[in-house]
């Protein structure tokens, strides 16, 4: 166990008697100078080395103590000040009275020393100390010009003191002088720059937008400004020459503090989140005031420290914003035994003015960020709005942009159309998921009392109130549920006075803010003409390839497929059948049931045709009354068998007329590559001579080219 953990254990009374020694041992060689000791080397005997020993023990302990409260961080006492000095004081003495009068010079020298580096008390103390026991040696010492002696000693000890007094008392104003000159040139420099940036902000609040070149001078002012919260304490910090300077932030629900810049000696200020009603920052947070104290109070309710230091002086000030909310606090601390005045309170106080300014700031500066960020969403998620080219590609666009201009958990487009009569809403997108997590692309509603309806119904955004106060919120129908959304929203897709459908988003967050909202009715409109747009180029594509009676494809667009599949089957010797098909004395169906029952009558045929063929056969309006089917990958025999299940089909149809039931054949003929080739004409043109050759043997039938070219009338059962 070493000295220092020692001297707290020990009793009050032996701390008391170590803490003595060096005082004893002062007085007891004064007395011993006074009585004629250590008068030369020779009359050295025991008691004088006795006193020395004692005196340098004194000595010892008085610095040893010294540099442990320099090294804690304590105030240096007075009473430490003269144990030390009192005892080189007397080790002088003694030196003087061993080597002569010569060497008095060294007793100044000390003096000296000691007014300049000890406390100004001290050092008149200690002037007296000496000044008293060299007329005690003097005086009371042998020879006729004592008195003189003592004169000269007094005169130049106390001017060896009082110069020495002087010109460092100079030389601290002078430091003193050229640093309040620096921290005013700092307090300026922030002022100025607080001063560039109200002037900046008082512009931005509309300019933000077509300022590209000056935003970026913009953002680069603001960030300096950034750094006054820094600048403002290293101030604090210079000019009141503090322990600790920080400022502490409030929460949200102002209940905790968390630090926001500090500059300190210590590495102990508190960095997590702490309670903001006790304490002396309590105390400033309640009143709203700046509260000053020192070690006179008694300093407890320091709590910005992990475990505090011997803080001697605290001065904390609030930070207030100007509508009079209060953010935080800025704290200045000491350690040493000098209290804070008036003021180093009116300069923390300004310096908490520019600490409010930098986190408005820094407000700004994430406002100026966010908004930034979401507008180059909103404008990249318009545009790929705008290259969506089918309503397809158009859904995955409005879901990708709403989802990127706002974090949404549930997005979803839905679209309205008559189904016989009925209105229905079709979930045509959707990401996210529902309750159970029941999968809805795809899914139809009828028209109900839900959200997504009565959008549609009065083409306004709903609900319009806050989700959580409406009891329960049908959004598509009775079935599904969204869960766990803290906010919902649903615009209507309109185009024109048309209503498309909805833009249903939902997030898990309690709000969407205003802005997030705007924009995505903004984009419900563009996605409303996307998709309108998308919509009307299908029905344009759809018109051009397809024919408008039977909605099968027309004959160009055949005759384009034929190609392609030819090709296809060419390049892989693939085989690939043609139907050419015509119904039976049409001409009659016409004359006697009248023209549109002849047109009621091919719509039935074609829906037979489309029924009956395959998914990927294609079925074309080849003219009048001719149909036309490309069969891919299909050889003779299955085609005929195809050509044979049509044909019966449209054998057993009945068609209602007003004149009686009706009913029509069919006369089929097939082609086959690449039994034939692959040339397309060629192909077409013994699908016709089949035809033409069913047409002849006695019409409602089938006939391949092998049939034809055998001359003779195949049974189904025979090429199956
Ligand atoms: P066949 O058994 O030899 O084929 O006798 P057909 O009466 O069907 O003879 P043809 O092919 O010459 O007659 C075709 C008739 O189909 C002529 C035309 O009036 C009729 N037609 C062609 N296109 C349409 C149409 O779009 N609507 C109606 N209602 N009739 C059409
Ligand atoms: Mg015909
Ligand atoms: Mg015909």
């Amino acid at each position: 166990m070493n000295a220092f953990s020692a001297v707290p254990l020990m009793p009050k009374i032996v701390r008391h008697s170590v803490r003595s020694i060096s005082l004893v041992a002062v007085l007891l060689v004064f007395m011993h100078l006074a009585r004629g000791g250590f008068r030369g080397l020779h009359t050295l005997g025991w008691t004088d080395a006795c006193l020395v020993m004692f005196l340098l023990v004194g000595l010892g302990a008085s610095a040893w103590r010294r540099l442990r409260r320099t090294a804690l961080g304590s105030v240096i006492e007075l009473r430490d000040d003269l144990e030390l000095g009192g005892g080189l004081v007397a080790a002088a003495f003694i030196v003087v009275a061993i080597g002569g009068a010569a060497l008095f010079p060294l007793i100044y020298l000390l003096m000296a020393f000691l007014v300049a580096f000890l406390q100004r008390n001290a050092g008149i103390t200690l002037l007296g100390v000496a000044l008293v026991f060299d007329g005690l040696v003097t005086l009371g010492g042998p020879g006729p010009g004592s008195g003189a002696a003592f004169a000269t000693h007094a005169l130049f000890l106390s001017l060896f003191a009082a110069m020495y007094h002087v010109v460092l008392s100079a030389r601290i104003a002078a430091a003193r002088r050229a640093e309040s000159g620096a921290v005013q040139k700092r307090i300026k420099e922030v002022e100025e720059r607080a001063r560039t940036f109200r002037l900046i902000s008082s512009g931005t609040q509309d300019s933000f937008s077509g300022m590209n070149q000056d935003e970026k001078w913009l953002v680069a002012s603001v960030k300096e400004v950034e750094g006054a919260v820094g600048a403002a304490l290293e101030v604090a910090e210079t000019a009141l020459r503090t322990h600790t300077c920080a400022s502490f932030l409030l929460d949200s629900d102002d209940r905790g503090l968390k630090l926001h810049d500090c500059r300190s000696a210590s590495d102990r200020v508190q960095r997590e989140r702490f309670h903001s009603g006790e304490g002396i920052i309590g105390g400033v947070l309640k009143r709203r005031a700046p509260v000053r104290m020192n070690s006179l109070n008694g300093l407890k309710g320091i709590t910005y420290y992990e475990s505090a230091p011997a803080v001697q002086a605290v001065l904390a000030v609030p930070i207030i914003e100007t509508g009079g909310q209060v953010r935080g606090v800025l704290v200045a601390d000491r350690i040493t035994n000098d209290p804070f005045s008036d003021q180093d309170e009116r300069l923390l106080t300004i310096l908490a003015g520019e600490v409010l300014r930098a986190i408005e700031v820094e407000r700004v500066m994430t406002y100026i960020r966010k908004s930034r960020d979401e507008k180059d969403r909103f404008f990249r998620a318009i545009e790929e709005l705008n290259r969506a080219g089918n309503p397809e590609q158009v859904f995955i666009a409005v879901l990708e942009s709403a989802r990127q201009v706002a974090s949404l958990d549930f997005c979803a487009v839905t679209l309205v159309s008559e189904v016989d009569g009925k209105r229905m809403h079709r979930v045509a997108r959707m990401t996210g998921v529902t309750a159970g997590g029941k999968a809805l692309e795809g899914q139809a509603f009828p028209d109900n009392n839900g959200l997504v309806a009565n959008v549609v119904r009065y083409g306004a955004p709903l609900p319009g109130r806050d989700i959580k106060a409406m009891d329960r919120q049908i959004v598509f129908d009775e079935e599904t549920q969204i869960k766990g959304l803290g906010a919902l929203k649903i615009f209507p897709l309109t185009a024109g006075d048309r209503i498309l459908g909805t833009l249903v988003v939902g997030s898990r967050k309690k709000v969407l803010d205003a802005d997030v909202l705007r924009m995505l009715e903004v984009m419900a409109i563009q996605a409303a003409q996307a998709v309108l747009r998308a919509q009307l180029f299908e029905q344009m594509e759809r018109m051009a390839t397809t024919d408008g009676l039977t909605g099968l494809l027309n004959h160009r667009t055949f005759q384009s497929k034929a190609d392609e599949h030819l090709a296809q089957a060419r390049r892989y010797q693939r085989k690939l059948s043609l139907i050419l098909t015509d119904i039976d004395h049409f001409k009659s169906v016409n004359d006697t049931y009248g023209h549109p029952t002849g047109d009621a009558v091919l719509k039935g045929v074609a829906k037979i045709l489309r029924d009956k063929a395959r998914d990927t056969d294609i079925v074309a309006r080849y003219g009048g009354e001719e149909f036309a089917i490309i069969m891919p990958e299909t050889d003779a025999k299955g085609a005929l068998v195809i050509a044979e299940r049509i044909r019966e089909a449209v054998k057993a149809e009945v068609f209602q007329t007003e004149m009686g039931p009706l009913k029509v054949t069919l006369s089929l003929g097939i082609s086959t590559g690449p039994d034939h080739g692959y040339d397309k004409q060629h192909l077409i043109d013994l699908s016709d001579q089949c035809l033409y050759h069913a047409k002849r043997n006695g019409r409602n039938q089938s006939v391949t080219v092998a049939q034809m070219q055998g001359g003779r009338k195949l049974q189904v059962a025979e090429a199956g």
